[in-house]
């Protein structure tokens, strides 16, 4: 480490007692969720390293295998305490390694060494200059290390977080004008979870699992069973688990690589794949969330799914806002993070989390149905202002973040299946006709099929007489945008006309879905092949 140079380490010590006090002052909780979540990415990042060197021809997905601990209740506050300790381990390698900034710019490895031996007594090293045993004694090495990479991650984080400040700063000083912003502030209190690497953990089996703890007073071997989610067994690779409280209970989550071989890219699959599925949704934020069509290359189309649940989320947020607002009527209070608030706030996001993660499911599912390699959605584009009271302003802003974590969500769920994904330019996917391009009238049902009224469900084409759901005809044509972006050599006829068969089916449920197989396109292909056993019903296309 020629970087730290005797005269830099003493500077450094004399440093530390400034950030130890910095530390303890106030942190907004959104600046310490950024610090967490970086974090944990510098782990992630650290731990497949050895793969990337086979980059071109393995991929991998990271997925969280979560499973309870069933512990006698006096052993909670074992786990307590042995969290308590990787915090305090964590803060204090956070302070030293901002009292010495250029261990930051090192990688993680050196870093680690350059830390250790500030902090660690050796025998070649007897007199570090900060000594870890000033805070806590007989740390196991492991669990040492593991602190320094959680504080590693924080500490780069936030330092990156006030150099852009100080940029920020230092731009709007030369420009003349007066620079409010505040600073960003240390994390004031650690709640990181503890990992723990080999060495703190053994003889791991279905059912158990012996942890190494720290009791308090002293460390001690604890065999604990478990129950939840089995670790997969084939070709996957486990990291390290980590120690999670939930509530009351605790938790081990351990993150699982699966590796497999990279999927063609989308350029390859459309173009010299004749048999590529493509899954095109369409997002809302209506009552259809997602509006998701299956079409091959060629563009013959296979399947529909409409995924419901907005009218039921949309009068659960309605609610609630509704609620938030008679409350600060009352109070006077504008914060969001009021407390008489807090709870309904967490309603709220809690059911949007699991309508998001429904949803993406759902659509990832109905992709691998029909052996789909392919999803593409829209770019989100940007969300209109809209008029009208706090509780309709609110929900609608929510349905599109909505959108947005649908489609994250998906992404990642549908990369574990090996299927890519892919947006496109939304530029009038709503306007044209799926079927021969012209553009198409959208009415409502009962009304008149002329001119085009935004939101609408039902589409007609004047040029071909294509008839049926707004949506859907926009999900067909996401698809088919997607298509075109790779010209082939030998393009397919004009697509025949399709025949009235749109049938659909709905079931209950927060999020229900329909799967309707219509226009089937008798020139290419065989075109049946969704694979829904439920018995038909015909319906007909919902209202917003
Ligand atoms: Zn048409």
């Amino acid at each position: 480490m020629k970087v730290l140079t005797e005269l830099n380490l003493l500077q450094a010590a004399a440093d530390s007692s400034q950030a130890v006090r910095r530390v303890s002052r106030r942190l907004s909780p959104f600046r310490l969720c950024l610090l967490k979540s970086c974090s944990s990415s510098a782990i992630l990042n650290k731990s497949s390293s050895t793969s990337d060197k086979e980059q071109g021809l393995r991929a991998k997905a990271t997925t969280t295998i979560r499973q309870v601990l069933n512990h006698q209740p006096s052993h909670g506050a074992w786990f307590a305490a042995t969290q308590a300790l990787f915090n305090q381990v964590a803060a204090f390698y956070f302070e030293v390694a901002l009292a010495n900034l250029p261990i930051l710019a090192l990688s993680t490895q050196e870093a680690l060494t350059a830390l250790e031996r500030l902090t660690h007594a050796t025998k070649k090293n007897p007199h570090p200059v900060m000594p870890l045993s000033a805070i806590a004694e007989h740390i196991p090495a492991l669990f040492r290390r593991a602190a320094i990479h959680a504080a590693l991650g924080s500490a780069r984080s936030f330092h990156t977080h006030l150099s852009k400040w100080r940029k920020r700063k230092e731009q709007a000083l030369t420009r003349g004008k007066t620079f409010t912003e505040r600073p960003p502030v240390p994390p004031r209190s650690w709640n990181k979870s503890a990992t723990l690497y080999a060495g703190m953990w053994k003889e791991r089996t279905a059912s158990s699992i012996v942890l190494k703890v720290w009791t308090g007073s002293c460390w001690s071997w604890l065999k604990v069973r478990i129950t939840g989610r089995d670790l997969p067994t084939d070709g996957t690779e486990l990291g390290s688990p980590q120690l999670v409280r939930h509530g009351e209970h605790w938790w081990v989550h351990t993150p699982v690589e699966k590796q497999f071989s990279r999927p063609a890219n989308i350029e390859q699959q459309v173009t010299t794949h004749g048999e590529t599925n493509i899954c095109a949704v369409d997002l809302n934020l209506g009552e259809h969330l997602a509006v998701c069509t299956i079409q091959t290359v060629e563009g013959s189309i296979l399947a529909t799914r409409f995924i419901d649940g907005g009218n039921a989320i949309a009068g659960f947020r309605k609610q609630l806002l509704g609620r938030i607002a008679r409350n600060r009527a009352r109070t006077g209070i504008i914060a969001a993070g009021e407390q008489d608030n807090a709870a309904l706030w967490r309603k709220i996001r809690a059911r949007d989390e699991q309508v998001a993660h429904l949803v993406s499911r759902r659509v990832v599912q109905f992709a691998q149905e029909h052996g789909a390699t392919i999803l593409v959605f829209e770019h989100l584009g940007t969300l209109k202002p809209t008029k009208g009271k706090y509780s309709r302003r609110g929900n609608r802003k929510r349905a599109f973040w909505m959108k947005g974590r649908i489609f994250q969500y998906a992404k990642y769920k549908a990369w574990n299946e090996r299927i890519i994904t892919t947006r496109v330019n939304p530029r009038n996917t709503s306007r044209v006709c799926a079927r021969c391009g012209a553009q198409v009238m959208r009415y409502a049902q009962g009304e008149v099929a002329e001119g085009y009224t935004p939101g609408a469900p039902l589409v007609l084409c004047p040029a071909c007489g294509m008839r049926g759901h707004a949506d859907r005809n926009a999900s067909l044509r996401i698809g088919q945008r997607l298509i075109a972006r790779y010209p082939s050599q030998e393009k397919p006829h004009a697509p025949l006309p399709p025949r009235e068969t749109e049938r659909e089916l709905k079931d209950s449920g927060v999020v229900g879905s329909q799967d309707a197989k219509s226009f089937e396109q008798p020139s290419i292909a065989p075109a049946s092949r969704h694979g829904n056993s439920n018995g038909h019903g015909t319906g007909a296309p919902h209202r917003r």
